[in-house]
């Protein structure tokens, strides 16, 4: 019932369209006239402004044809991540992928369009359904930040779906929680020759805590990484400023509580070992730590409606459908916290976030007629 024809032409059309964050106008707007030609009233809201970019999310109403049937959302993100200018999508029979030089971008525009595709055959069919609403998010890469701005009070669906991961068979239902840390390490300035012990090395008292510090996979619920250092200067000076960043994520919030305190004590720790004394004065080395919440956990319950309907309309086209964990946050972590219930099904994207970004169009194909199949089962509940 999908037509996949028109579903690639999509896919390819909005691949076209460059959308880093935060200069997704151009998708947006191509987007809004997608769905105001299959009948739906759409509205952009002010996520942009909030967030210094050129639009904001698109929301999409498509009113119930069946009064008993509830509501559904179903979100996906039209940023991309960088490169993303000049996309070229390459076909070779069913794969489509990138020329290479950019990300290809279907992440998450195969999101985009699998949602168009089934809100106008929901429509052209007239198949019973109860009211849609179709959200295409801003700025998902670079922190969630449509789906933080979106004012959810105006939606009337308690459930839905987020399309935006790539293996098919998977539905995302538990995802982490997630902290971005960064810390300036204070030592002390000195001439690295003349007078070396007056100077406290910042650089020395990053390395310390990082060496005594658990990163990588910390245990089976929490990774933690170490993205950048900055600091130091001249080769005959002793460095007095360091600045670190790190992101530790969990699939509890006690798992993140312990790693962040544990990773920011390393920094307390290392730095209170270093005193110099100057002219009778004591100077010590200090820490100054920036920690905020990125996200909050997903934790959708096996027997959520939502959960419940995917695995019924997998199971109704013989397609094998399995929850699992992820540890990227995505707009479901959001919107979840939002009192909206959420999981994130795969559409069929591969290789995201590289220049080798792929899609094989069967799954796509796959991907769509399941969402649709969800969409006609809710529309046939009674109240
Ligand atoms: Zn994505």
């Amino acid at each position: 019932m999908i037509n996949e024809t028109r579903l690639r032409d999509l896919l390819l059309e909005l691949c076209s369209i460059d959308s880093e964050s935060r200069e997704e106008r151009e998708v947006a707007q191509h987007l809004k006239s997608v769905m105001e030609s299959l009948g739906a009233q759409v509205e952009i809201d002010g996520a942009g402004e909030a967030v210094g970019g050129n639009t904001g999310n698109v929301i999409c109403r498509i009113p119930a044809n069946s009064p008993d049937a509830p509501p559904i959302f179903l979100a996906a993100h039209m940023d991309t991540v960088v490169p993303g200018k000049g996309v070229r999508p390459v076909i070779q029979g069913n794969i489509i992928r990138s020329n290479g030089k950019t990300v290809l971008g279907g992440d998450d525009k195969s999101g985009c369009a699998i949602i168009a595709e089934v809100c106008r055959v929901m429509v052209e069919q007239n198949l019973p359904h109860g009211g849609i609403e179709a959200v295409f998010t801003i700025c998902e890469e670079v922190g969630l930040l449509g789906a933080k701005f979106l004012d959810v009070s105006k939606f009337k669906s308690k459930y839905g779906l987020v399309l935006d991961s790539d293996d098919i068979g998977f539905l995302f239902t538990q995802a982490p929680a997630s902290d971005k840390m960064k810390w300036t390490i204070y030592g002390l300035e000195a001439h690295a020759a003349m007078a070396p012990e007056q100077g406290m090395s910042a650089i020395k008292i990053a390395s310390e805590a990082i060496a005594k510090m658990k990163l990588g996979r910390v245990n089976h619920q929490t990774v933690a990484n170490v993205g950048s250092i900055h600091g130091g200067g001249p080769d005959n000076i002793v460095p007095n400023r360091v600045v670190v960043t790190a992101e530790a994520r969990s699939l509890t919030v006690e798992g993140l509580d312990a790693q962040t305190r544990h990773m920011d004590e390393c920094f307390r720790e290392a730095a209170a070992n270093y005193k110099v004394t100057i002219n009778g004065v004591e100077k010590t080395a200090r820490v100054e730590s920036e920690i905020h919440r990125e996200y909050d956990t997903m934790n959708v319950s096996a027997d959520s409606t939502i959960v419940k309907l995917v695995l019924e309309a997998a199971n109704n086209l013989h397609h094998k459908v399995e929850t699992l964990s992820m540890m990227g946050g995505c707009d479901a972590n959001v919107l979840n916290r939002k009192g909206l219930e959420s999981a994130n099904l795969g559409t069929g994207m591969r290789a995201i976030h590289t220049v080798n970004e792929w899609l094989d169009l069967n799954d796509l194909n796959k991907s769509a007629s399941v969402v649709l199949e969800i969409v006609r089962l809710n529309g046939l509940v009674k109240a």
